[in-house]
């Protein structure tokens, strides 16, 4: 599932793409991907209300690409905008990846009447959302938490320590912080020397202030990597991330710390597989 990493990569590369070049919606294979600010996920269930083309951005010129966690937005000079989830799967492909796939392509842009752009999506967890203006689009993205490269550790504290959770729960609830998923909370929480059980009601300013630092270097790293591929993620012209190559913890369960050699530990901890270090994130926090 595309991370914030991954989801930033993707913002970057589409707004070198599409800023000042106008849209053409060519065709929506499913409208039941489409969703609506009340109901995000998409029209699953119950009739399917046809969408206008003019929501979905035809004819629209774009002045800029937004992302909060993990969610993007891609938004016209005249304040139309288009909220794109990728979900499990979800794809946005440019140039020769997007004209060369059909599966699973549920809507197809032309760009400036030239490239394709398409949103595929196999396991259609994803969804694209209609937003009528960028006030609309800011008031939207205020249930999600702040963006997790940038939040500060004060107001991570606050909004842990109020929990009893364990702190991998609660880095996974996009409401706290938003856009760390399995991966990023697993390498983040390794970096910081923080247990992933470590409930969130024992967290103190230090341990706020190495988990935010970790979290900003960790997802910062990933950026520069270009994310991590580990199965459907993979840039809009169709490169793959090679931070799947770095990964401290994250799928290594049973095989050596790559700082103290010890044997990392796995366990579903918030309902997720996830893997840490015995010795360098030792039960009680420090
Ligand atoms: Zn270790």
């Amino acid at each position: 599932m595309p991370e914030l990493p991954e989801v930033e990569c993707i913002r970057r590369a589409l707004e070198g793409l599409l800023v000042g070049r106008t849209l053409s919606l060519d065709h929506i294979a499913r409208q039941d991907i489409v969703g609506s600010l009340s109901n995000p996920r998409g029209q699953r269930r119950g009739p399917v209300k046809p969408i206008a083309d003019e929501q979905l951005l035809h004819r629209s010129v774009v002045d800029r690409v937004l992302r909060k966690g993990k969610q993007l937005a891609i938004g016209s000079l005249c304040d139309r905008w288009l909220i794109v989830r990728l979900g499990m799967s979800g794809q946005l492909l440019t140039g020769s990846a997007a004209s060369e796939r059909c599966d699973h392509v549920h809507a197809r842009w032309t760009i400036g009447g030239g490239a394709s752009l398409a949103f595929r999506d196999a396991r259609r967890f994803g969804s694209l959302i209609p937003c009528p203006s960028l006030s609309e689009l800011e008031a939207h993205w205020q249930r999600l938490g702040p963006d997790a490269l940038s939040i500060d550790p004060m107001d991570l504290l606050d909004r842990l320590r109020s929990r009893k959770l364990a702190v991998k729960a609660g880095l996974l609830n996009q409401q706290i912080v938003a856009g760390v998923g399995n991966i990023y909370a697993d390498e983040s929480l390794f970096r910081a020397r923080i247990h992933p059980r470590t409930v969130c009601t024992s967290f103190r300013h230090e341990h706020a202030v190495r988990l935010a630092e970790s979290l900003r270097e960790v997802l910062a790293s990933a950026i520069e990597h270009g994310g991590s591929t580990l199965r459907d993620y993979c840039s809009p012209s169709g490169i793959t991330g090679s931070f799947r190559l770095v990964h401290q913890v994250y799928g290594r369960e049973g095989q050596c710390c790559l700082i103290c050699g010890a044997k990392l530990s796995g366990a579903r901890v918030g309902g997720r597989a996830t893997v840490w270090c015995p010795t360098c994130q030792g039960r009680r926090i420090k």
